[in-house]
Formats: structure tokens, sequence, C-alpha cells
């Protein structure tokens, strides 16, 4: 796993305005990307204690700086600080901060381990897309009560084919009244749907390892630059974290490669083609 932290040029020149504007005194904010990106293209400015070099902010604070980053779609990645004239490290309060602080940003981060690319049948009535995050869309066919009755017979696909697509197609699922077509990984599944029956669909995660990465930055008015990542590792709800030091690579906007593994819903190509 690369553990460097990309952040556009654009977001580290905002740092870089506040920390000139703050001088000696510490400030701080949160670092933030796209939802299922990998780079900072964003940052929040905190309330931060503006005296010692090490980062303390109130939990209000962080939560305010949270909210305006959700206002604006952008999740939280990690968070970065200034040490005014002195060098860039991390100091003990630093340290305690990170533990505290970025645990609570990795579900926005998690990568999962894609264990199946192809979408498949579960069952009569149910069938799977693998998203490009590693989770899975459900399809579930949920049949109409029998007019006057509350009764439903169990619907049941029917009729069920599979068919093979150019692979490197971004996962699609394509809803019409009577089929449904699930595609990724160069293979088309078809499920017709029986009369009187709907197609109800949800996100489940069935990963039993996912990983995140958080990253806190530390600058300084020279415009060093230090960074560490808190690789958090989840295995069927245990979580583990290890600091490692890493990399700061300050990437053009448009440049970031996130295209590549674009996460959630979003990646999702769901059509609801005409009946
Ligand atoms: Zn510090």
């Amino acid at each position: 796993m690369n553990t460097a932290l990309k952040i556009t040029a654009g977001a580290m020149r905002q740092i870089d305005a506040v920390v000139r504007v703050a001088d000696l005194a510490e400030c701080m904010g949160l670092l933030g990307s796209e939802p299922g990106g990998d780079t900072v293209t964003s940052i929040e400015v905190l309330r931060a204690r503006a005296t010692a070099a090490s980062a303390e902010a109130s939990p209000l604070a962080v939560k305010r700086a949270a909210d305006a980053m959700a206002a604006r779609a952008i999740v939280p990645r990690g968070i970065w600080h200034s040490h005014g004239r002195l060098d860039v490290f991390h100091s003990g309060t630093d340290i305690a901060t990170i533990h505290r602080l970025l645990p609570t940003m990795a579900m926005h981060g998690y990568v999962r381990d894609l264990s199946t690319a192809a979408p498949a049948v579960e069952g009569r009535d149910t069938a799977v897309l693998p998203m490009s995050d590693g989770r899975l869309m459900l399809f579930t066919l949920v049949s109409e009560p029998i007019p006057g009755t509350d009764l439903s017979e169990p619907a049941t696909w029917t009729r069920v084919s599979v068919d093979y697509a150019p692979t490197g197609a971004e996962p699609s699922a394509e809803l019409s009244a009577k089929s449904l077509r699930l595609m990724s990984a160069g293979v088309i599944v078809l499920l017709e749907v029986p009369p009187c029956a709907a197609v109800e669909r949800r996100i489940v995660d069935r990963a039993t390892m996912r990983q995140a990465r958080l990253f806190s930055l530390v600058v300084n008015t020279r415009r060093h630059r230090y960074a560490q990542c808190l690789v958090v590792t989840d295995v069927d709800g245990d979580t583990t974290t290890k600091l490692v030091d890493c990399e700061v690579e300050v990437v053009n906007e448009g440049q970031s490669g996130d295209m590549d593994h674009q996460a959630g819903e979003q990646s999702l190509e769901w059509v609801l083609a005409p009946a």
C-alpha cells in the first residue's frame, strides 16, 4: 500500500497562505478529499490553541470544520497544522491528537478487498453487483400482494442469462420494467423480472478486511513539510492502527489519478431504462 500523502497544489497554497498570515501562531485544520478519492483536494481551518508547538483543537471546532466539508461534499482525510517558525515534526501532543482524531475519519477512506468482481445470481430472488470500492450492490425481487389480500407469492427471476462484455468498463446496473442488467468485470448478467414484482437495491459490505490511510501534515513558515500516515486496518470489526512516515507529493489539479479508484455509489452507473 502506497502511503504517500498526495495533495493538490491548490490545497497546499491555501495552507501556506494561512500559515503566512498566522506567522508565529500555531494554526491547524482538516485535510479533505473527494469521496472515494485518494488525493487531498481541499482544506478547512480550525480554531486552535495559538501558541504551543502542538495541534490542539476542541471537539466542537473539529465537528464544525467537518460539517463545513460535508456541506461541500468533501470527506475528511486527516489534519494539518503549523509549527510557525519552528522545525516540522510530530510532538507527543501531536501523536496523541492523531490517535484521537484520525480513526474517526477512517469510515470515509476504507478500501476493501475485492473478492468477487463479476455480478452473480445468489438465489432465485437475489443478485449482486460488486462496486469498485469492494462493497456489493444487492438486488432483491419484491412481489406485490395478490389483489384483495395481503399475501404475496415469492418472486423468482423468470429467466437468467449471462453474456460477456469488454473488461475495464465501470460496473453498471440497468433496470427496466421487465429486466435487470448487471455488468462488471467483463460479465453481463441479464435477469428477467416477473410481472407483479419490483426490484429493490441496497449496498452491503461483506468485506472481512478493510483499510484506510489518514494523514497528519506539519508545515512551517519556511514551507518545510512533514507528514505521517495512520494506517487503520479493520478485520471483522477489530481495528488496529499503525503510524508510518510518509512522503508529501504535491500534485497538479487534474493529475490526482483518482479516476482509477473512485469509490462508493457515485461510481455505479445506475440507469433506469424506459419500460
Ligand atoms: Zn505539532
